[in-house]
C-alpha cells in the first residue's frame, strides 16, 4: 500500500512518514503542491494525504484540478481549517475524508483503513497459502499463527506473490509492479534477489513446508507445492 503525503510542515511530514512506515505503508512525501501534483502523475499511489495550506498553492484548488483530470486515488485531507464550511468545501472538491489538525495518529490510521476498505470493496482483502495468512486491512501477516515482521517492501512483495499464487513471477514483473521502476540503466535483479532472500527467511525460515520457490533463470513462485 503506497501513500503520498503532501505536507509542507517538515516535522509533521516526517512524523507521518515514520508512523506509516512502521505500519508497513510505502510512503513518499511532497513538500509543495507542485511536487505532489508531479508525483501523483509519475507514480501510482493507493492513498493521498493532503494538507490544504501549502506554499504557493491551495490544496483545495490542486485537488479540484486533479479530480478534473480523472485522478481516482482516495484522498484524505488533513487541515487546521476546522469549520463546517471548510469540511464541506474539501469533500466537494473531491476529498474522500477530512481530518482536522491536530489529530491523533491512531485516528489517521483508522481513517486510512476505512478508505482502503471502501476503495477495495470488490477486491480480495485476505490471502492464504497453507498456514501463511495475510490481511490487507489490518496489515497483519502470520505464519502458523505467529506474526511476521515485514518491511514495507517485503509486505508489498508478499502481496504480489500471493496475488499470483501458483504462477511464475519474473524479475521483470517485480521491477515493474512492485518497485515500479521501468526505465532504469541497471537491472534491479540483485536488489530483488536480496529482498526475496530476506522475505523467504522470514516466511519459510522455520517452517517445514517451503512456500517461496526460485525457478532458475525464470523467476519465483509462491506455492504450497514445489514447482
Ligand atoms: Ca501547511
Amino acid at each position: 500500500m503506497r501513500v503520498l503525503i503532501v505536507e509542507d510542515e517538515p516535522r509533521l511530514a516526517q512524523a507521518l512518514k515514520e508512523g506509516l512506515e512502521n505500519e508497513h505503508y510505502g510512503v513518499k512525501v511532497a513538500a509543495t503542491g507542485e511536487e505532489g501534483f508531479f508525483l501523483v502523475h509519475a507514480e501510482t499511489f493507493d492513498l493521498m494525504i493532503l494538507d490544504l495550506m501549502l506554499p504557493g498553492c491551495d490544496g483545495l484548488e490542486a485537488l479540484t484540478a486533479l479530480r478534473r483530470r480523472g485522478l481516482t486515488t482516495p484522498v484524505l485531507i488533513v487541515s487546521a481549517r476546522d469549520t463546517l464550511e471548510d469540511r464541506i468545501r474539501g469533500l466537494d472538491a473531491g476529498a474522500d475524508d477530512y481530518l482536522i489538525k491536530p489529530f491523533a495518529f491512531p485516528e489517521l490510521l483508522a481513517r486510512l483503513r476505512a478508505l482502503i476498505r471502501r476503495g477495495r470493496a470488490d477486491e480480495i482483502l485476505r490471502f492464504k497459502a497453507a498456514d501463511l495468512e495475510m490481511d490487507l486491512v489490518t496489515r497483519k501477516v502470520t505464519r502458523g499463527g505467529q506474526p511476521l515482521d515485514l518491511t514495507a517492501r517485503e509486505f508489498e512483495l508478499l502481496v504480489y506473490l500471493l496475488r499470483h499464487q501458483d504462477q511464475i513471477v519474473s524479475r521483470e514483473m517485480l521491477a515493474q509492479d512492485v518497485w515500479r521502476e521501468v526505465r532504469r540503466a541497471t537491472p534491479l535483479d540483485n536488489v530483488i534477489d536480496v529482498h526475496i532472500a530476506r522475505l523467504r527467511k522470514k516466511v519459510d525460515g522455520t517452517a517445514d513446508l517451503k512456500l517461496i520457490h526460485t525457478l532458475r533463470g525464470v523467476g519465483f513462485m509462491l506455492s504450497e507445492q514445489a514447482p
